[in-house]
C-alpha cells in the first residue's frame, strides 16, 4: 500500500518518524490506506515552512491572493468527481451526497472569500479636524487549522480560504480518519503554483500532531472544529500563550414542530434534517419536539418515511445512509441506543434487518433509529450521539418546547416548523442557539455569522466574522 504523505513547504513528504496509521474503509471494515502518524517534528517543519512563506504572502496585494483562491476553486471543480469519490470512500457517505454537497460547498468557500477579500473596506474617523483615525487589518502569521471527519474538505476549506485570503499562512491537521481529500488538496495547491509554505497539511493523531500544533508558540491563531471535550483541551492548551481561538463544537439540536404544519410537506424535511450524512452532521436535529395535538400522526408518518430509507452501498443513487465512519463510532452510537432502551425508550423503527451485499458485510451499517417514550429527564436528551438516532417527545405549549430545546449544555442550532411566523420569531428569540432555521434546514449564507452558543463553541466564523478572526486590527491615530 502506497500511503499518503504530508504536504509541507510545497512538497509531499513522509513523516519524520516513518510511522503510519492504517485507515479503514468504513464500507468494508478493511484497511484501505496508510496515513502518516506525524509527530511534533513534522509540525515544527510545517510551521517553519509556513513562517518562511508568511512575509511574501502577506505582502501580496489582496487581489493577487484572490486570484489564487479562484484558481484553487477552478482546480477543485475540474477534479470534482475524484474528490467526491475520495470523500465518500473515507467517510462512508453516499457518493451522490459528496458530489452534491461536500465538494461544491468546498469550492464555494474558496470562491466566496476570493470575492470578499476584494471588497473589504475599513473604518476611518475624523475627530472634528483635530485628528484622523483609521483602522488597519493585518494578518497574524501562521494559523493552525484542525478539522473533524464528518465533512472533511468542506470544513477544512472553510478555514483555509479566509485564513490565506487575508494573508496568513496555514498548517492544517485534518482528521486522520478521513485524510484523503486534504491530501488531494495539497496536489491542487501544487497544480495552481501556490507559493510553497502558504498551505501545509500534516496528517496524524489529535493527541500528538494536533496537540503539538496547538501548543507551538509560533502559531498565534487556532481554528478548531470538532467535539466539545477536545475543544476544552485546546482552549486550555492555548490559554497560556493568549492565542486567538475559534471553537466550533458539538450540538444537540432541537427540531420543534408546531401543530399547524402540513405533515405531508414537513415529514420529508425532518427525515433529511435527522438522517442526512448518517446523522453525522453537527447540525442534524436529533431531538424532535412535536406539539401533542399532532404527536401520534407525526410519529406514524415519520416512522413510515424512515423505514423507506435505504442503507447500504454508497455508490448507489438510491442509498440514503452509508456506513458510520468507524467501528469505534458505530459502537458508541449502538451503546447510546442500548442505553435508551434500558431507560424504557421504544424504537418505532431501527430494528429491521439490513440488506447488505456480501462484499460489504464488514462495514459499519445500521438502520436509522427513531426512539419514543424516553423520559424527559434522560441524559440522552443532553448528549450528542452524532449518528442516525433521533428521539421524539411531545409538548403542550410552545414555551414548553423552548424549555426542552434549551435543556442541554449545547447551543449549536435549532429548527422550527410552523405556518405561524409570529410564533416562529418568538421561538427563534428564546431558543439558545447560534443558528435557528424556520421552515428550512442547513441553508447557509456564507456572509452570516456561524457558530455555537454554550458548549457548542466560542466565537463566530463566516463572512466578515472569519476575516475578523484571521486578522488583528490596529487603530492608527494621526494628529492633524
Ligand atoms: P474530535 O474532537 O475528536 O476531533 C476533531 C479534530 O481534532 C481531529 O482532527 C482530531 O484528530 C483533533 N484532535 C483530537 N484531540 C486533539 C488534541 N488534544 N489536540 C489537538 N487536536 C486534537 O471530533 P471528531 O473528529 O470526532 O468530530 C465530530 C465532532 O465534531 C462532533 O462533536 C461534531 O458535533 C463536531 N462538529 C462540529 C461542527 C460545528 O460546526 N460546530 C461541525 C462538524 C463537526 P484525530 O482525528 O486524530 O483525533
Amino acid at each position: 500500500m502506497k500511503g499518503l504523505n504530508n504536504f509541507i513547504g510545497g512538497e509531499f513528504l513522509g513523516p519524520s518518524n516513518n510511522g503510519y496509521i492504517n485507515k479503514v474503509d468504513p464500507s468494508t471494515g478493511e484497511v484501505c490506506e496508510r496515513v502518516p502518524d506525524s509527530d511534533a517534528l513534522d509540525i515544527v517543519k510545517a510551521i517553519g515552512a509556513a513562517s518562511k512563506a508568511f512575509p511574501g504572502w502577506s505582502k501580496r496585494p489582496a487581489r493577487d491572493r484572490s486570484v489564487y483562491l479562484n484558481k484553487i476553486a477552478d482546480a477543485l471543480e475540474a477534479r470534482l468527481e475524484e474528490f467526491a469519490e475520495a470523500e465518500s470512500r473515507d467517510t462512508g457517505k453516499p457518493l451522490w451526497l459528496a458530489r452534491k454537497m461536500d465538494i461544491p460547498r468546498a469550492i464555494l468557500n474558496f470562491r466566496f472569500f476570493a470575492e470578499r477579500i476584494n471588497h473589504k473596506e475599513e473604518m476611518a474617523t475624523d475627530m472634528d479636524g483635530e485628528a484622523l483615525n483609521y483602522v488597519l487589518r493585518q494578518p497574524m502569521g501562521v494559523a493552525g487549522l484542525i478539522s473533524p471527519w464528518n465533512l472533511p474538505l468542506y470544513l477544512l476549506s472553510w478555514k483555509i480560504a479566509p485564513a490565506i485570503a487575508v494573508g496568513n499562512t496555514v498548517v492544517c491537521k485534518p482528521s486522520e480518519i478521513t485524510p484523503t481529500t486534504a491530501s488531494l488538496l495539497g496536489e491542487v495547491m501544487q497544480s495552481v503554483d501556490l507559493p510553497a509554505g502558504v498551505v501545509n497539511i500534516v496528517h496524524g493523531r489529535g493527541e500528538t500532531a494536533g496537540a503539538a500544533l496547538v501548543a507551538h508558540p509560533g502559531v498565534p491563531l487556532i481554528s478548531f472544529t470538532g467535539g466539545t471535550a477536545t475543544g476544552e483541551k485546546i482552549q486550555t492548551m492555548a490559554a497560556p500563550f493568549f492565542k486567538k481561538v475559534s471553537l466550533e463544537l458539538g450540538g444537540k439540536n432541537a427540531t420543534v414542530i408546531l401543530k399547524d404544519v402540513d405533515l405531508d410537506k414537513v415529514v420529508p424535511e425532518i427525515v433529511r434534517s435527522s438522517f442526512l450524512n448518517q446523522g453525522e452532521i453537527c447540525l442534524c436535529g436529533s431531538k424532535i419536539l412535536v406539539q401533542e395535538d399532532i404527536y401520534e400522526a407525526f410519529l406514524d408518518k415519520f416512522t413510515a418515511a424512515v423505514k423507506e430509507l435505504k442503507v447500504g452501498d454508497r455508490h448507489l443513487e438510491s442509498t440514503y445512509l452509508g456506513p458510520l465512519v468507524s467501528k469505534e463510532h458505530f459502537e458508541k452510537v449502538q451503546a447510546a441506543v442500548a442505553q435508551a432502551q434500558k431507560e424504557g425508550a421504544k424504537l418505532t423503527t431501527g430494528q429491521e434487518a439490513l440488506d447488505i451485499p456480501a462484499n460489504l458485510k464488514g462495514g459499519y451499517y445500521m438502520r436509522p433509529v427513531v426512539l419514543k417514550d424516553l423520559s424527559n429527564c434522560s441524559d440522552l436528551h443532553q448528549t450528542e450521539i452524532f449518528g442516525p438516532v433521533v428521539t421524539v417527545q411531545s409538548f403542550k405549549y410552545p414555551l414548553d418546547a423552548v424549555k426542552w430545546a434549551n435543556n442541554s449544555p449545547y447551543g449549536l442550532s435549532a429548527t422550527v416548523w410552523t405556518k405561524d411566523l409570529s410564533k416562529a420569531h418568538k421561538l427563534a428569540r428564546e431558543i439558545q442557539a447560534g443558528t435557528v432555521w424556520v421552515n428550512t434546514w442547513l441553508k447557509r449564507d456564507l456572509r452570516l455569522p456561524f457558530g455555537g452558543a454554550k458548549a457548542s463553541g466560542l466565537g463566530r466564523e463566516g463572512g466578515d466574522h472569519s476575516l475578523d478572526f484571521f486578522t488583528e486590527t490596529k487603530t492608527v491615530c494621526v494628529q492633524l
